[in-house]
């Protein structure tokens, strides 16, 4: 979880006007730290028991953090959204958990995926209160292309490399790009192929 979100409004004409990365690092230090505290005392328990007090009360602890973590986040979503008069796109996150694993061992994939699990639904409620279309897209492959010229390229770390125009960007916010472009184009990668895009403008130079 390099970021916990990366909110970015794309206009049909595939121009870009705002790019928000949300992080809330000490929050989610703090969960961390508290779900290790939680290894450590489920680990000293007596044979045969399975929580105690002491682990029942961390628990709360860190669902009252990821809760306000997904509420803030949810309501930025939205706020964004609703000043921008657009609809909202969200990554589904039944597929990627099925990919990367539901039961998956790292503490970090579990924790990005109950906080996203809950923004979805929080974003969800507050989107439908405010009369905003939502609609949940597919991952698939939104890290390996170019969200400039739709051109396949490859994840590093927190920079994605097209190699097909020589051009690198944060992967995070390319990913989050494709996001946006699949959710109005289904068959569509790169925002120069959008139908209404009139060609690589300035992003398609720069390294973000
Ligand atoms: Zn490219």
């Amino acid at each position: 979880m390099r970021h916990l979100a990366v909110i970015t409004v794309l206009h049909r004409d595939g121009k870009i006007s705002d790019v928000e990365f949300l992080k809330y690092r000490k929050h989610l230090d703090k969960v961390r730290c508290l779900w290790k505290r939680i290894d450590y005392l489920k680990s000293i328990l007596p044979e045969g028991q399975r929580s105690s007090k002491q682990i029942r009360r961390l628990w709360r602890k860190i669902r009252r953090i990821n809760d306000w973590i997904a509420h803030n986040v949810s309501k930025r979503i939205v706020e964004i959204a609703k000043g921008n008069n657009a609809m909202i796109a969200l990554e589904d996150l039944r597929w990627s958990m099925a990919k990367r694993g539901k039961r998956s061992k790292s503490m970090n994939r579990k924790l990005s995926n109950w906080v996203h699990g809950r923004i979805a639904k929080y974003t969800l409620y507050k989107a439908n209160w405010e009369g905003i279309y939502v609609k949940f897209v597919s991952a698939r492959d939104t890290s390996k292309r170019c969200h400039v010229c739709g051109g396949v390229g490859y994840r590093k770390g927190a920079v994605f490399s097209c190699r097909e125009h020589s051009y690198t960007s944060n992967a995070d916010f390319n990913a989050s790009v494709n996001i946006g472009v699949r959710a109005m184009f289904p068959n569509v990668w790169g925002i120069v192929n959008m139908p209404a895009s009139s060609g690589c403008k300035a992003p398609c130079k720069s390294s973000k």
